[in-house]
């Protein structure tokens, strides 16, 4: 955490503003980093900022994205446009269902960038329009059309839109569900920020929570094939590496021999990290730590029948297949249907997904097995 001493300078660069027209050009990033951290924890100094702010916004918790563009990005509107247009349709957005994503730089400043999250009101019974075209007009004119953050998630190209909005959705539930003490009970007082609420009465502070996740892409040790899995419930045809939660007083690379184990059933020999991580928001925060591990392609495959359809083993070429046709349908519109065919690696995950980048790796020679043991 900054000093005070950090966050004075950085409250004396603020108040600079008023004195000065020619504020610094440019901030540097330890420079915002600090002012986001001064905003983070100064409630007054940040609600003084909201009408100045950018936002970006959701509706229904589904998220407004640009459409029609060829790259999906959220959309952003100034506290003002977004205010009025909002307005046309009868919504309000405020502090209270607002969280601080970013700092953005304006003209010669620096202004924050909000996540706003509202609820639309279902149109009476006899009415003749429904909800679903409302929000089509409402998302024409803001620019964009609101799609599910699962889709926004694999589909946007940029790291720092994904990241953002894992955050937005993240600090979105986390502030809508911790509201009173775990210690004692008393009500919490939620930050502007939504980056930490303190006790009224017992003064303790707590912080966004998320879980560590290890994601692992298997090899054999030639690093010819690769074991993907099915999930139970997902997109038919779809195929991944194999992932899960950390468990109290586990270390990563613990996890995802443990996870290996449980959900494919067998043991690897070596374990490491990709130097890869990508936040997730759902269903709840995590934060996914890319591996590669080896194994023994002999070894008998019995998959978690909880959790997975099927796990195997697949040649290069194979993946490579599933890859490209992912690129070609990115946003997977031709799912195989038949039962038999949904068994069969069609696709891996879309663009956006860690395990995207990290089987594409693996395809283009990048990932090897030449590693320490664990
Ligand atoms: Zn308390």
């Amino acid at each position: 955490m900054p000093s005070i001493r950090s966050n004075i300078v950085v409250f004396n660069l603020i108040t600079k503003r008023s004195f000065s027209t020619s504020y610094i050009k440019k901030m540097s990033f330890v420079e915002k980093v600090r002012l986001l951290d001064y905003w983070k924890v100064q409630d007054s100094a940040l609600q003084s900022e909201f009408p100045r702010s950018r936002l970006v916004l959701m509706v229904d918790r589904r998220l407004l994205v640009t459409k029609d563009a060829p790259e999906v990005r959220m959309v952003e509107h100034s506290y003002g446009d977004l205010k009025q247009l909002l307005g046309e349709y009868g919504l309000q957005f405020d502090l209270s269902n607002s969280c601080l994503l970013d700092a953005l730089e304006a003209d010669t400043d620096m202004i924050p960038l909000f996540g706003t999250s509202i609820e639309a009101a279902d149109p009476p019974e006899d009415s003749p329009i429904s909800k679903k075209d409302v929000l089509r007009q409402l998302g024409n004119s803001l620019g964009g059309s609101f799609t599910d953050i699962r889709m926004a998630m694999l589909t946007m190209k940029e790291e720092r839109q994904r990241n953002l909005l894992a955050k937005f959705q993240s600090l979105t539930k986390w502030a809508a569900t911790y509201r009173r003490c775990p210690k004692c009970a008393a009500a919490l007082k939620m930050r502007t920020s939504k980056s930490g609420a303190e006790c009224v009465t017992c003064q303790r502070v707590y912080y966004p929570t998320f879980s560590p996740v290890s994601i692992t892409l298997i090899t054999d040790p030639t690093n010819e094939h690769a074991l993907l899995v099915r999930h139970r419930g997902s997109a038919g045809g779809v195929f991944t590496a194999v992932a899960g939660f950390a468990h109290t007083g586990e270390s990563m690379a613990e996890c995802a021999r443990r996870e290996i184990a449980e959900e494919v059933g067998i043991e690897v020999d070596s374990i490491r990290s990709l130097d890869m991580s990508q936040p997730w928001p759902m269903p709840d925060s995590s934060l996914m730590i890319a591996h590669v591990a080896v194994a023994n392609m002999d070894q008998k495959i019995s998959v978690c029948p909880d959790e997975l359809e099927t796990a195997q083993w697949f040649s290069r070429h194979q993946v490579r297949q599933a890859l490209e046709t992912t690129l070609s349908d990115p946003f997977l519109k031709n799912l195989p249907r038949t039962l038999d065919d949904r068994q069969t690696l069609h696709y891996i995950p879309p663009a956006g997904a860690i395990a995207h980048q990290m089987i594409r790796q693996w395809v283009d020679g990048k990932i090897n097995c030449h590693s320490s043991r664990m």
